[in-house]
């Protein structure tokens, strides 16, 4: 027998519970506030619809899209949020937090827009990959190294849309094959 290349690591029923679980726990931290969620662009738009729907309806959304560049993970802000953040509670919606680097600096860039409070919730930390400190308020598992697709997690733009997440056991294998994962869970799709 071959090896497996992808093992499923949180499924959509898991996924679901612990969404729910920490739209109740931040409904109850910010009772009487309305905060703003700004989910960062692409991969936090699953979560971020399905964490949306736990809050109050008085919380608002907006989205802004990073650009990364540099080796010490600077980033710029591609697109930005249609209105400001401004005395706001903002919540960061991140897919996951890796090194930790991106993070600290969109909390630097949004410190500066005298924001309200700013706190993070992330689906996702792979806590013991961190290269700098960086305050997460809110996380939904803790992962380990693997490099997770799925239910936001992309490969090259490819894979957001899946209901679980998997983690890609034989990374050279799915570079080399990045339809892998589809063809096992699909039977069909990619070159
Ligand atoms: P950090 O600056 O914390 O190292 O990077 C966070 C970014 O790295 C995430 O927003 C994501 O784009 C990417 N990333 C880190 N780990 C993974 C992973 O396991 N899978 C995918 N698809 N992206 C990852």
């Amino acid at each position: 027998m071959t090896n497996p290349l992808f093992v499923e690591v949180v499924g959509e029923e898991e996924l679901t519970e612990r969404v729910a679980q920490l739209g109740a726990e931040i409904r109850q931290d910010y009772e009487g506030r309305e905060p703003v969620l700004v989910g960062v662009l692409n991969g936090s738009v699953p979560f971020m619809a399905d964490l949306f729907r736990h809050l109050d309806p008085t919380t608002e959304s907006e989205f802004l899209s990073l650009t990364r560049f540099g080796e010490e993970g600077r980033v710029s802000i591609a697109l930005d949020t249609l209105e400001p953040i401004e005395g706001r509670d903002v919540l960061i919606v991140e897919d996951i937090v890796d090194t930790g680097l991106t993070l600290a600096s969109l909390r630097r860039i949004l410190d500066t827009r005298n924001p309200s409070s700013v706190a993070v919730v992330t689906l996702l930390d792979k806590t013991n990959r961190r290269i700098v400190e960086v305050d997460v308020e809110y996380r939904g598992f803790e992962v380990g190294d693997e490099f997770l697709v799925g239910y936001g997690l992309d490969w090259d733009g490819r894979y957001r849309n899946l209901r679980s997440l998997y983690a890609v056991l034989d990374m050279g294998a799915f570079r080399e094959d990045p339809g892998s994962l589809a063809r096992e869970l699909f039977g069909t799709g990619l070159r």
